[in-house]
């Protein structure tokens, strides 16, 4: 036998495709290549100077030791806040965990509750790393499909079929990633109808995307429309793409304490404490203004507008305009013939030099998500490079 052996666990799961192809697309680059990523959802601003600042105070205050696992006081209480403020959701901060990104939080919320033989309902396309979880629990994915025509959200009457009695889990991404689906609050409510009959199902609602939502209304969240069900709820946000932070690694959730207190106590033999510096910083991020959030989410749909646009013109692509979030998830079935697959068309387009990620990546088929958290030059290049690529 040899030594180099996975564990049957890592052996059920593929590297990220997203990070893979962003890890190429940089690799290229520093190759000398001019290579564009839309890869990554990753805002091209730069991280606001206040929440910068606080960093820097950090650093110079010594505060580069261990902190509480779940997180220091002050960013509990300020997480609390953001929840509040900002997602209607009332939780005091012994209800809230921060991890190192949402990502984080997501890994180890279902790790700390499946065991094999449970099924997760994930509705397709889902970002990349949550059927991985789930089957490195040993769990296993239900795939609910959504498209196009439906807004890419799932209806009660699907939600209502596909529960099996083994469902331990339903995944909600509003917005989403990387369809954009934006849940109005009555289409929660309804799917909250079909879950108050299934007691042993929980859900993550994956808020990260909330504050870019370019349609009238607020943001609508599961644990706000169905109050009752509040003790399974469990609201994952973060710092990351609001206020341009990726890099710092900072994720918030909020949920019963018992799941709070789950994950804690499987972060304190995973990373421990989130860096202690990217705690003040997301401080500063949930406590400072707020107001260039919606300057930013301006900026985002004027880029929205223009991609959907140019996709929409250039032959065999096509995409519907996006409610929320920052990606197109473009189709591209009258090519794939041509071209022998997504994956094929978007190793065609990055020697062409633009990085997208096939939309097999994300459980979806014959297309490719595009990121448009890219300044407007590099989209605009980008989109000429990809309409020349497929003529
Ligand atoms: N969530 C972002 C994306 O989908 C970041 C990369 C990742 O972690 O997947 O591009």
């Amino acid at each position: 036998m040899t030594v180099a052996r996975l564990s049957q666990a890592l052996a059920r799961i593929a590297p990220s495709r997203t990070t893979a192809i962003t890890d190429r697309a940089m690799q290229l680059r520093a190759e000398g290549r001019d290579v564009i990523s839309l890869s990554v959802g990753e805002p091209d601003f730069a991280t606001p100077a206040h929440v910068v600042q606080a960093a820097k105070n950090a650093l110079d205050a010594g505060d580069t030791k261990y902190t509480a696992v779940a997180g220091t006081q002050a960013l509990r209480e300020a997480a609390a806040l953001h929840f509040r403020r900002d997602l209607g959701i009332a939780v005091p901060p012994s209800q809230v965990i921060v991890s190192a990104g949402g990502k984080q939080a997501i890994f180890h919320a279902l790790l700390a509750t499946l065991d094999p033989g449970d099924d997760v309902l994930i509705p397709s396309p889902w970002w990349v790393s949550y059927p991985e979880i789930v089957r490195f629990a040993g769990a296993s994915v239900v795939d609910l499909p959504t498209d196009a025509a439906g807004g890419f959200r799932i209806t009660a009457d699907q939600l209502a079929a596909a529960i099996t009695p083994q469902a331990r889990w339903l995944l909600l991404n509003s917005p989403g990633n990387p369809t954009g689906a934006t849940y109005p609050a009555q289409e929660l409510r309804a799917l909250g109808e079909v879950l108050r009959r299934h007691p042993r199902v929980l859900v993550m609602s994956d808020d990260i995307y909330a504050p870019l939502r370019y349609g009238a209304g607020d943001h609508a969240t599961l644990a706000v429309e169905c109050p009752d069900l509040a003790d399974r709820i469990l609201t994952v946000s973060g710092v990351s793409k609001s206020h341009a932070m990726t890099g710092f690694r900072i994720g918030v959730s909020a949920g019963p304490e018992w799941l709070i207190g789950a994950m804690g106590r499987l972060q304190s033999h995973s990373s421990g404490n989130p860096a202690s510096i990217s705690q003040a910083a997301a401080v500063a991020a949930f406590t400072g203004p707020q107001d260039f959030l919606i300057e930013w989410r301006e900026r985002f749909r004027a880029r929205r507008d223009m991609v959907c646009k140019a996709i929409n013109a250039i032959p065999g692509l096509s995409t519907p305009v996006p409610d929320g979030a920052f990606y197109c998830m473009v189709n591209a079935a009258p090519l794939m013939e041509r071209f022998g697959g997504d994956e094929a068309l978007c190793l065609h387009l990055l020697e062409n030099g633009v990085a997208v990620v096939p939309a097999s990546a994300f459980g979806g088929r014959d297309g490719f998500r595009i990121s448009f958290a890219a300044d407007d030059e590099k989209l605009e290049e980008a989109l000429r490079r990809i309409a020349k690529a497929v003529a």
